[in-house]
C-alpha cells in the first residue's frame, strides 16, 4: 500500500507539491485509524474494568494517538501555502486543528504537559471534601456531595459542602498556570495565537468572529433566561429570606448543584402549584418492569422509524447497560465505534429512570452519528463542528413527547395542555439555566491563554463573569489564594467547553427545522418526529456528511440555514416566558 513508506518531509513552508500532500493525508489516514483503534479497544476495557493495568495500557495507547496526531497537524501546517483541491485542502485544516492541546517540540516539555494535566485530572478524580473536627472522618466525594446539593435545603450545611468541595481546587493553581504556558507554547508551534485561539479556529470562521458568534448567540436568548433568573430568586427569596436578595444575584450554593449551571433540583421548590400533575416516566417504566436492554430499544426503534438501520447484533452483545457487581467501571455514560466503523458499544449504569431514558437518546445520537460518517476519511469522520455531536441525541429527546409515550405504548393517554407549563419549567431549569454557564467556562480560559487573565486574578475574573453571565454570586469571599475554576471537572482535564454551549442552542434548531419537515402543526414542545421519513431523510443526509464540508453546509442541509439560531429555543419556552413574565409582575428584572 502507498502509506506504508513514510511521506517525504519538506524542507521549508509552503514548499512540496499536491502528489505529496495526497501521499501524506494517506499516511496520516490510515495511522490515525490504526491508533484510533488501539486506543478504542484499550479504552473500552479499561472503562468496564478498572484496573492500574488497564489503566496504564489506555494512557499508553491515547498518548500514542495523540502523540502522532501532533506530528501529523505540524506537519500539515507545512502545506498552507500549496495549492490543492477543496477536499485536500480541507483535510488539512481538520487535521490542524484536531487537537485540544498542542506539545511542544522540547520533548521535556511535551513531557511536563502531559504530566501536568494527568495530574490536575488525578487530583479532581480523587478530590474530596472531609469535614474537619470529626474523629470518624467523614469524607465526601464529587457525587456525596452533588446529592447533598441537589437535596439539603439547610443553607449552613450547602454552604459548608458548597466550599469543601472548592477546597479541592487550590492545589492545582500552579500546575494549571504552568500548564497555560507550556501548551501555548505547543500552539505556537502550530501558528496559533495561544490556546484559547487554536480552539475557537475549528469552526469555519475566524477566532474573533467565532466569539461574536456565541455573543450574538446569548443575546437571543438573555431576555429568556433574566425572565427565569427573576422568577427563581424570588422563590428562593421566599425559602431563604434575607440570604438571597431581591435584586442582586442569587448566592452560588442555592441552586441545587456545585456549578450552579443546572436548577432542576429546584423543581420541588418553584413548580407551578396548578395545573394537571405531568406524568412521570419514572414510574411508568417502573411500573412496567422496562429492563435497561428494553429502554435502549426504544431509543433503537426511534432512530429505525427515521430510516436508519438497526444497530448491529454486536451492539446488543458487547455493551454495557448495569453496573456489574464484581468488578469497578466507569458508570458516566457514553458512547463508542470501536472500529471507527460499525462495531457501536455504549456503556452506562442504566437505572429505570426518565432522566436515563433522555441518556440512551443522547448516548445513542453519538452511535448513530459515528456511524453515519464511517463512509468519509478518518480525517473527516466527526461532527460538523464539536456542538453537532453532542445535540444529535438530544435533539431526539425533544421528540419523546407525552404523544409520543402513547404512541409507543408506554402511557394510556396525554395528559391536557394545563401541564405544559410545568412540563416546560422542568426542561427550562436543566437547559435553559445551563445556557450562562456555557459560556463562562471558555470566556474564563480564553482571557486566561492570551494572557489576558494571569494567576494573580484567575479568581477575580472567575466571578466576575459568573456574575455578569449568570447573575450568580458566592456567599463569602473567594480571594486569589483559591482556585475557583479548577473544581469544575473541563478545567483541569482541559476539554473545551463552548461545545456544550452550541449544543444546547442547536437542538432546538435542529427540532424546529426537523419538525417543520415532519408537518407538525402543535406547539414545538408538543411535535414528535418519531415515524417521519421526511425529517428522517434529512437528519441522515446531514450525519452522513461527517466532517467533510463546513459545518454551515451541514447546519443548510439540516434547517434551511446557514447561521446557528438560538431564536427556536426562544419559540419552544415561549409558553413559559409568558407565564414567567405573569409571575414576575412587580418584581425587578436582573441584577
Ligand atoms: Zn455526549
Amino acid at each position: 500500500m502507498l502509506a506504508a513508506g513514510p511521506a517525504c518531509r519538506n524542507a521549508g513552508l509552503g514548499s512540496g507539491s499536491e502528489a505529496d500532500v495526497k501521499a501524506f493525508l494517506i499516511e496520516a489516514n490510515d495511522t490515525m485509524l490504526r491508533l484510533i483503534i488501539e486506543a478504542n479497544q484499550a479504552g473500552w476495557v479499561q472503562n468496564t474494568y478498572i484496573t492500574p493495568d488497564t489503566e496504564a495500557m489506555a494512557a499508553r495507547a491515547s498518548g500514542a494517538y495523540m502523540t502522532a496526531v501532533t506530528g501529523f497537524a505540524k506537519r500539515a501546517a507545512e502545506y498552507d501555502n500549496v495549492e490543492l483541491p477543496a477536499t485536500e485542502r480541507r483535510q488539512l485544516a481538520v487535521l490542524k486543528n484536531a487537537l485540544t492541546m498542542a506539545a511542544p517540540a522540547d520533548p521535556k516539555e511535551a513531557e511536563e504537559l502531559a504530566q501536568l494535566v494527568a495530574s490536575m485530572e488525578g487530583m479532581y478524580g480523587r478530590g474530596k471534601y472531609c469535614q474537619a473536627g470529626e474523629s470518624d472522618e467523614a469524607c465526601f466525594d464529587v457525587e456525596e456531595i452533588t446529592e447533598i446539593l441537589a437535596k439539603d435545603r439547610n443553607p449552613a450545611r450547602l454552604l459548608e459542602v458548597w466550599e469543601g468541595w472548592h477546597s479541592i481546587a487550590p492545589p492545582m493553581k500552579k500546575s494549571y498556570a504552568r500548564f497555560v504556558e507550556l501548551s501555548n507554547k505547543g500552539a505556537d508551534e502550530l501558528g496559533f495565537a495561544d490556546t484559547g485561539a487554536m480552539w475557537r479556529s475549528k469552526y469555519d470562521m475566524t477566532p474573533e468572529a467565532f466569539s461574536q458568534e456565541l455573543d450574538r448567540l446569548w443575546g437571543q436568548l438573555q431576555p429568556l433566561y433574566l425572565s427565569l433568573h427573576t422568577y427563581v430568586r424570588a422563590k428562593l427569596r421566599e425559602r431563604y429570606g434575607d440570604q438571597v436578595p431581591a435584586d442582586g444575584p442569587i448566592p452560588a450554593h442555592l441552586l441545587g448543584n456545585i456549578w450552579g449551571q443546572d436548577w432542576s433540583n429546584l423543581f420541588d421548590m418553584v413548580g407551578p402549584s396548578s395545573g394537571a400533575a405531568s406524568i412521570s416516566l419514572t414510574d411508568v417504566l417502573r411500573a412496567r418492569k422496562v429492563s435497561p436492554a428494553e429502554m435502549t430499544r426504544y431509543g433503537e426503534r426511534f432512530f429505525t422509524s427515521l430510516g436508519f438501520e438497526p444497530l448491529p447484533p454486536t451492539f446488543w452483545e458487547r455493551s454495557l447497560f448495569v453496573k456489574p457487581r464484581d468488578r469497578e467501571v466507569v458508570c458516566h455514560a457514553s458512547a463508542w465505534n470501536i472500529n471507527f466503523v460499525d462495531d457501536l458499544r455504549f456503556k452506562m449504569c442504566i437505572d429505570q429512570t426518565a432522566e436515563d431514558f433522555t441518556t440512551i437518546h443522547h448516548e445513542l445520537g453519538h452511535d448513530f452519528y459515528s456511524r453515519a460518517y464511517a463512509g468519509q476519511p478518518p480525517i473527516f469522520r466527526d461532527s460538523a463542528n464539536d456542538g453537532f455531536h453532542e445535540a444529535i441525541g438530544d435533539t431526539i429527546a425533544l421528540s419523546v413527547t407525552p404523544e409520543y409515550l402513547v404512541k409507543v405504548g408506554l402511557i394510556d393517554r396525554a395528559p391536557d395542555a394545563s401541564g405544559d407549563i410545568g412540563l416546560l419549567l422542568r426542561t427550562a431549569l436543566e437547559r435553559l439555566a445551563f445556557l450562562p454557564f456555557g459560556l463562562v467556562v471558555d470566556a474564563w480560559r480564553w482571557q486566561v491563554f492570551s494572557g489576558q487573565v494571569t494567576p494573580d486574578n484567575y479568581n477575580r475574573v472567575w466571578w466576575e463573569l459568573r456574575e455578569r453571565y449568570q447573575g450568580i454570586r458566592p456567599a463569602t469571599a473567594r480571594g486569589e489564594e483559591l482556585f475557583d475554576p479548577g473544581a469544575k471537572y473541563h478545567i483541569p482535564a482541559n476539554t473545551p467547553y463552548a461545545r456544550y454551549f452550541l449544543a444546547a442552542v442547536l437542538q432546538f434548531q435542529f427540532h424546529r427545522a426537523l419538525a417543520q419537515a415532519a408537518g407538525c402543526t402543535t406547539p414545538l414542545h408538543r411535535c414528535s418526529i418519531y415515524g417521519n421519513a421526511e425529517a428522517g431523510k434529512r437528519l441522515k443526509a446531514t450525519l452522513e456528511m461527517g466532517a467533510s464540508r463546513p459545518w454551515p453546509d451541514a447546519l443548510d442541509a439540516l434547517t434551511g440555514q446557514r447561521q446557528m439560531d438560538a431564536s427556536a429555543m426562544a419559540d419552544y419556552y415561549a409558553p413559559l416566558k409568558a407565564w414567567l413574565d405573569e409571575q414576575n409582575r412587580g418584581l425587578k428584572v436582573g441584577w
